[in-house]
């Protein structure tokens, strides 16, 4: 497709129906969102370096797992006022949101330049996933077709947009946030995140100690050091830790008290869409244990599918789990993961933080 919008292609309807889809398209990427607009504060250079940080992470993975990378002017990215996403779509999402068809997201900024980050990632990796259109009932009801693995069903040209069923959602979700917690080791290294990251490490640790000496199940203690990604204000909790005693014991007993009362307030964020994400881990397991010792890691698996939703070509993903498998897998796994349609309507996406 020509233009800049990083639709690669529209099906369905008349050439002439195609082109006028094609303006659309364009005409939705440069046109600013008068929502977003609505929630969003001035950039901060700081914020500026963030976003391109993370997005330059952000386009090395896309590259790296085989999608291409096209510009994204700054003004797509809105930073939003704390409670901004939850405002505009009325309780229903927190933390970041994204525009498919014009491709913008915003992401709402607090106190935690880590989880400001985290957040630009996962919204980013859902934008620069490959994307795909269809022309609905004329050339300019233009409607999403492809976003990464995830597709819309195209069977009843008279329902609304939003209202059909979505295959390989619940995985698009899944590769994202996989995406996501890739992107947070690397971006942990940075020196500007360091201090947050060790802080949140260090508390973590503590509470783990805890988990060890009191018996939890050492399958719990894993999952909890897997899955936990920030705490409010870690760098002031370790300093209370800290000054609370010198025992370490006694610390690690209270950072585990004290997590608690954080867990209930609200405090704690964990890695997103643990449940899209078990799914997945479920399945690269099968995939790994029944590969013939072709694949060793759920990593290995992993970047097949990646690959799938960065280059929009399902083939390779297809043959695989076929091979693998059986014939017939790949179509039952997109009924497994597909989404339902929603009852409410609605036309943006995302959360980051369910
Ligand atoms: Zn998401």
């Amino acid at each position: 497709m020509e233009g800049k919008t990083h639709y690669e292609r529209i099906i369905g309807g008349t050439q002439e129906e195609k082109e006028i889809a094609s303006r659309e398209l364009q005409a939705a990427f440069e046109e600013r969102s008068k929502k977003l607009t609505e929630y969003e504060v001035e950039k901060t250079p700081e914020d500026l370096e963030i976003i391109k940080k993370t997005e330059s992470i952000v386009d090395k993975m896309v590259l790296q797992y085989g999608g291409v990378t096209k510009a994204l002017p700054p003004e797509h990215i809105y930073v939003l006022k704390p409670g901004g996403v939850l405002a505009m779509t009325e309780g229903r999402l927190a933390g970041g949101i994204y525009k498919p068809l014009g491709l913008e997201i915003g992401v709402e900024k607090g106190k935690s330049k880590l989880l400001f980050a985290s957040t630009i990632a996962h919204e980013l990796f859902h934008l620069k996933s490959y994307k795909s259109a269809r022309v609905g009932k004329s050339g300019e009801d233009i409607r999403l077709y492809r976003s990464g693995v995830s597709m819309i069903d195209r069977k009843d040209q008279n329902e609304e947009s939003g209202e059909e069923k979505e295959y390989f959602a619940m995985l698009e979700e899944a590769i994202v946030a996989e995406c996501t917690k890739k992107f947070l080791d690397e971006i942990g290294e940075d020196r500007e995140f360091s201090e947050e990251v060790q802080a949140v490490k260090k508390f973590r640790n503590w509470v783990v100690a805890y988990y060890h000496r009191r018996g939890i199940p050492e399958e719990k203690t894993k999952e909890f050091e897997r899955e936990l990604k920030y705490i409010a204000d870690p760098q002031d909790k370790v300093e209370q830790v800290f000054a609370f005693s010198d025992d370490e014991e006694k610390r690690q007993a209270y950072a585990a008290g004290m997590f608690g009362v954080l867990y209930e307030r609200g405090g704690v964020e964990t890695v997103e869409r643990y449940g899209e994400r078990k799914k997945l881990y479920q399945l690269l397991d099968k995939l790994v244990i029944n590969s013939d010792g072709k694949f060793k890691s759920r990593d290995e698996v992993f970047d097949e599918f990646a690959r799938a939703n960065f280059s929009g070509n399902y083939l390779p993903l297809a043959r695989t789990i076929e091979g693998i498998l059986g014939k017939g897998a790949f179509r039952k796994l997109a009924e497994e993961f597909s989404k339902e349609p929603k009852k409410e309507k609605h036309k943006t996406s995302e959360t980051a933080n369910p």
